[in-house]
């Protein structure tokens, strides 16, 4: 029969594989999906906060400047009616200073651009020209883009035309913000530095940085930059872009109406990433010590399913042992396939155990008669002088056997023997056993018999054979010689030679007889 190897994975070790594998993708798949879905959540309301912080800091400097606007336009009103009165210059441009900490500088000047008072006096500023001449030429309400002063200082200027009372254009008044100093709009500004990496910097038409958390970028022109693009484009949104400094940024922004402004609050994506990590290992850590128990339960899960089957498999190596029914029997087996297997192992195991059982009938029994042949003979003598159990031999030989063979032939010789034979079994008890000991030469042993028993019958045996008419031959005799063993008397060979012994007597004494050992009362 062609054998495969035999396999290396047993049964226990493929259920754990397979369980673990899939219970591993599983969880991996849903810590994946939960991965996702925790950072487009978080993405998504990080750009709806940073919108949200944008929109309402946008709201915030409007609102400072429409301030310095209005009161810029009530100082014009006032100063159109004095222009003249140098001193009501000067004390208006201070108390517009010193009104609140919107502005750094306030000025005045004529419609020729020239400074005729201003606020405060330390920075002389009187007698000279106003830097950008666009407010002059427009003549109406300016808030301008940032530009460096004269002392080198980054500003925005906000004016306001002045007209007499008929309307003729005077010159004007306006502040001076200056964008690094303490002011409104910076503290506007700083308050809005947060923790989680979020920040918020205000842009100019130009691109310059107004404001920002870190000082030294203020007055910056951002390169290209999606963010400040759509901030100073759009009214307001949110988007997920790099900065100018190639940093993924999530950001807000919204847009100053009254100076074109852009206000932008944003916050690195790594920043995300990095609060994810955080809750996805606490998750896993949570995930842990059950997952741990799964892990046993399964191998213990996989140890109950598979011990029957490998239990059953451990059997059917042995089927011919003759305990393997009663071992099989006693497997547990308590779902349909080990059922099923044990029972066809069981059925397996009583058809193996009958023919061997058969087979070793064939090899015990003589093939003509059915009597036990020799060895069968030997095997039960050697068992009863192993056992101590004593017993009688008959010994018994056909007489002239040899004139049936020559009168009738062989094949009548064999059915004499078979008929022989037959009276021997009616002849025995259930406890003896009638043997073939080989040609026309039988033993009947008798265990715990006496001689004197055994004499008995040997000689009914030999007077039914002697009375019985046999087919075609008639009437034939048997000699027969009847011998003793008890246990410590010396071996079964020389009690069966004495059995022979006296059989040969037997022929001697004129066939058709019974010779018996003579022993003394006590043991006969
Ligand atoms: P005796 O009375 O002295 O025993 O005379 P006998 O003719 O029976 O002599 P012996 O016991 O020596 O006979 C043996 C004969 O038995 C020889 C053989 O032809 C015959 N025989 C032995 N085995 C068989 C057998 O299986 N079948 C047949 N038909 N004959 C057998
Ligand atoms: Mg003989
Ligand atoms: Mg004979």
């Amino acid at each position: 029969m062609p054998t495969r190897p035999k396999p290396k994975l047993n049964l226990r070790v493929l259920i754990l594989v397979f369980v673990l594998f899939a219970a591993l993708a599983t969880l991996a798949n849903s810590f994946w999906v939960m991965f996702k879905i925790q950072k487009q959540e978080l993405i998504d309301s990080a750009l709806q906060v940073n919108q949200a912080y944008a929109t309402r800091i946008a709201s915030g400097v409007e609102q400072v400047l429409s301030s310095d606007q209005k009161r810029l336009e009530y100082a014009a009103g006032l100063l159109g009616g004095s222009f003249g009165d140098a001193r009501q210059l000067e004390g208006e441009a201070r108390r517009l200073l010193g009104q609140d900490n919107s502005f750094n500088s306030v000025l005045v000047t004529n419609a020729a651009g020239t400074i005729i008072a201003s606020a405060p006096e330390h920075l002389h500023l009187n007698g000279r020209s106003l830097q950008d001449p666009a407010p002059l030429e427009q003549r109406q309400p300016i808030i301008s883009k940032a530009f460096k002063s004269i002392a080198g200082n980054l500003l925005v200027f906000v004016s306001q035309p002045v007209f007499d009372s008929q309307g003729q254009y005077l010159g004007l008044v306006g502040g001076s913000i200056r964008l690094e100093h303490k002011n409104a709009l910076q503290d506007l500004m700083d308050r809005q530095v947060r923790q989680d990496g979020a920040h918020v910097y205000l842009v100019d038409g130009n691109r310059r940085v107004l404001y920002h958390p870190y000082p030294e970028r203020i007055g910056e022109i951002v390169a290209r930059d999606p963010i400040v693009d759509a901030a100073l484009s759009q009214g307001g949104g949110a988007l997920q872009a790099q900065d100018a400094q190639g940093v993924e940024m999530l950001a807000g922004f919204a847009r100053v109406p009254s100076s074109g402004w852009g206000v932008i609050s944003q916050q690195p994506l790594g920043n995300i990433q990095t609060l994810l990590q955080g809750t996805m290992s606490k998750v896993a850590k949570g995930i842990l010590p059950l997952g741990l128990f799964g892990v046993v339960l399964i191998w213990w899960l996989g140890a109950r399913i598979s011990a029957p089957l490998s239990r059953l498999a451990d059997s059917a190596k042995r089927l011919d042992s003759p305990d393997s029914y009663a071992r099989i029997s006693a497997i547990p087996a308590q779902y349909f396939e080990s059922w099923q297997i044990r029972r066809a192992l069981l059925l397996g195991t009583s058809l193996l155990q009958e023919k061997i059982g058969r087979l070793n009938q064939q090899a015990q029994s003589d093939a003509l008669t059915g009597l036990a042949n020799r060895r069968a003979m030997q095997d039960a003598l050697a068992h009863w002088q192993q056992v101590r159990q004593p017993f009688a031999i008959v010994s018994m030989d056909i007489d002239h056997f040899k004139r049936v063979n020559d009168t009738f032939g062989h094949g009548v010789g064999d059915e004499t023997l078979r008929a022989i034979a037959g009276l021997m079994k009616q002849n025995s008890r259930a406890d003896d056993l009638p043997c073939r000991a080989g040609g026309e030469e039988f033993v009947l042993l008798l265990p715990n018999s006496s001689l004197r028993t055994a004499t008995e019958v040997a000689e009914r045996l030999r007077a039914s054979i002697a009375a019985a008419d046999i087919d075609t031959v008639g009437h034939i005799t048997v000699s027969l010689g009847v011998s003793l063993w008890q246990p410590g008397e010396g071996s079964i060979t020389a009690a069966l030679e004495k059995a022979d012994q006296l059989l040969y007597l037997a022929k001697q004494g004129g066939r058709n007889r019974v010779v018996a050992e003579q022993r003394s009362l006590a043991v006969s």
